[in-house]
């Protein structure tokens, strides 16, 4: 089978999805990627080689999806089989198959990249999905024998879902809790929709409903409800709360007026797409016509720039402090912001903000800088190079650096073990996974991990799921996934 695929690959090079066409895209929320063609996906799904019966793909995966017979049933148009084994090993594909750094991830290990180009593989578990789905498909739990027992999930973001999604389909009660009016967490309110569309939660809400998810929306456990009360009336709970204390840039004036974190201004913006109204701390910015500064290089700063140019900013500039090769966000993120309009100035660290005489924001005073040793991350620590400082003026500043552990007193009052960043102690390899120093308590995703990825957050959700079903002594109805 290998060598007349080998020798066709010459002519049939990795394609990617197309792109909505740029005026579009610049000023709409439209989704960037347009969907695979049944042809593409039988075209790209065709250069699989089927490496070994453990692909190193599958193992990259974090998932681990069984992605070259996922590959093998798309491209013979078996939906209904793909979607359903795609649906063993993940609790949201579509969502996977559109925000994933695949680049990173599967395809980054794919054995053809180097020299013909990996197979597309997102695009592929983006169609088997979306597919089956217009075509009226939605999970069957006939089989699925109820136990009697009751999870509380607080977090309707990918961990909390993940973890529903298993709960539900070994016959456990699970009753979702979130302070968000839409189910999704960033998925929903910190991804803009240029790069998930908000339907697919929406779709996605509707199907774990159908499958007897109980979610309880705009209600926040700590303020509306307590955690004791949780554990009082479930036999266990799940905490998948992510992260949301943004990282400061630590100058003077980081509160004036004109000075924005990325997460609220990526949150607000989201909900006013979705006619949503905003909360009194989290207003709407509207940046039309303004010279947007964004401070920071990956893809939250990306997602600013892009959202900030939908609305219209007359000019939009990213300062970050290494050069572009040594960018944390996804090379495709920066690729596609470039082409929308965002310029960029490398090689530069922020100094101080420049207020005007009415105490607004008026410019960033910026310090060029140099790549020297790497840092225990393995990338070059920039230098700050003396005498090199200057001014560059804006209207409004976003400061996208990064998040960590927001605090939570009703989880310090269960006595749940944190770190010394605020994350929750809750190793997977134990012998129930997930579980927290509170033996009632699981705990994944982001929370846990400190700010990730979606698909590292669904597994851990997944997992805590496994550990709860053991931990309260029931037996798995359907075959363990691999974790
Ligand atoms: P979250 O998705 O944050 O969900 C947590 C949920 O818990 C939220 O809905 C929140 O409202 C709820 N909650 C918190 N506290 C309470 C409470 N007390 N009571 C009730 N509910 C509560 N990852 C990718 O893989 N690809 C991307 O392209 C990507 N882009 C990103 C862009 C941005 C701007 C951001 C901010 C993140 C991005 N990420 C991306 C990261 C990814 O979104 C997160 O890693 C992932 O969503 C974490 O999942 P989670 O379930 O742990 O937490
Ligand atoms: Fe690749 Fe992500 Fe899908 Fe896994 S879940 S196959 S990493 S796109």
């Amino acid at each position: 089978r290998l060598t007349p695929i080998l020798a066709s690959l010459p002519q049939r090079p990795r394609q990617e999805a197309l792109k909505t066409p740029l005026a579009l895209r610049k000023i709409t929320f439209v989704e960037t990627y347009q969907p695979f063609s049944a042809k593409q996906v039988e075209d790209q799904a065709d250069r699989c080689l089927s490496c070994s019966d453990r692909s190193v793909c599958e193992w990259t995966c974090p998932l681990h999806n069984n992605i070259p017979k996922l590959l093998e049933l798309a491209k013979q148009g078996r939906i209904n089989e793909a979607v359903e084994l795609s649906h063993k090993t993940s609790s949201l594909p579509e969502v996977c198959g559109r925000v994933c750094p695949q680049d990173r991830l599967c395809e980054g290990s794919c054995t053809l990249k180097d020299k013909y180009g990996a197979v597309t593989i997102g695009n592929v578990e983006r169609y088997i999905t979306d597919t089956a789905l217009a075509n009226g498909w939605k999970p069957n739990l006939q089989h699925v024998k109820a136990t009697g027992k009751r999870v509380a999930v607080i977090g309707a973001g990918p961990a909390g879902l993940g973890c529903a999604d298993i709960l539900s389909r070994n016959g456990i009660k699970a009753v979702v809790f979130d302070r968000h009016p839409e189910i999704g967490g960033m998925l929903t309110f910190g991804i803009p929709a240029f790069k998930l569309d908000k339907q697919v939660l929406i779709n996605r809400h509707q199907l774990f409903a159908d499958m007897g998810i109980e979610f309880r929306l705009e209600t926040e456990v700590g303020r509306d409800i307590s955690l004791q009360q949780l554990l009082d009336e479930f036999d266990a709970v799940f905490v998948g709360t992510g992260t949301y204390q943004s990282m400061q840039a630590g100058l003077e004036h980081e509160d004036a007026p004109g000075v924005y974190e990325a997460l609220p201004f990526l949150i607000a913006n989201t909900k006013h797409e979705m006619g949503l109204p905003a909360l009194v701390d989290e207003p709407y910015i509207n940046l039309a016509g303004k010279r947007v500064m964004v401070l920071g290089g990956g893809d939250t700063a990306m997602d600013c720039l892009r959202t900030s140019l939908r609305q219209r900013a007359a000019v939009v500039t990213c300062a970050y402090r290494r050069d572009e090769a040594n960018m944390p966000g996804s090379k495709k993120e920066v690729k596609n912001a470039r082409e929308e309009g965002a310029e960029f100035l490398f090689n530069v660290q922020p100094q101080f903000i420049q207020l005007d005489a009415q105490g607004y924001f008026a410019g960033i005073g910026l310090i060029r800088t140099e790549l020297g040793e790497p840092d225990s991350s393995g990338r070059r620590r920039p230098q700050v190079v003396a005498g090199s400082e200057f001014v560059l003026e804006a209207d409004a500043l976003i400061i996208a650096f990064g998040f960590s552990a927001h605090s939570m007193p009703w989880l310090e009052a269960a006595k749940v073990k944190c770190n010394r960043w605020g994350l929750i102690e809750a190793p997977r390899n134990s012998r129930f996974p997930c579980q927290t120093s509170h033996p009632q308590i699981f705990a994944g995703g982001d929370i846990v991990r400190g700010a990730d990825l979606v698909v590292t957050a669904m597994s851990d959700g997944r997992k805590a799921a496994l550990g709860i079903i053991a931990s309260l002594g029931l037996e798995l109805q359907s075959a363990p996934p691999i974790q």
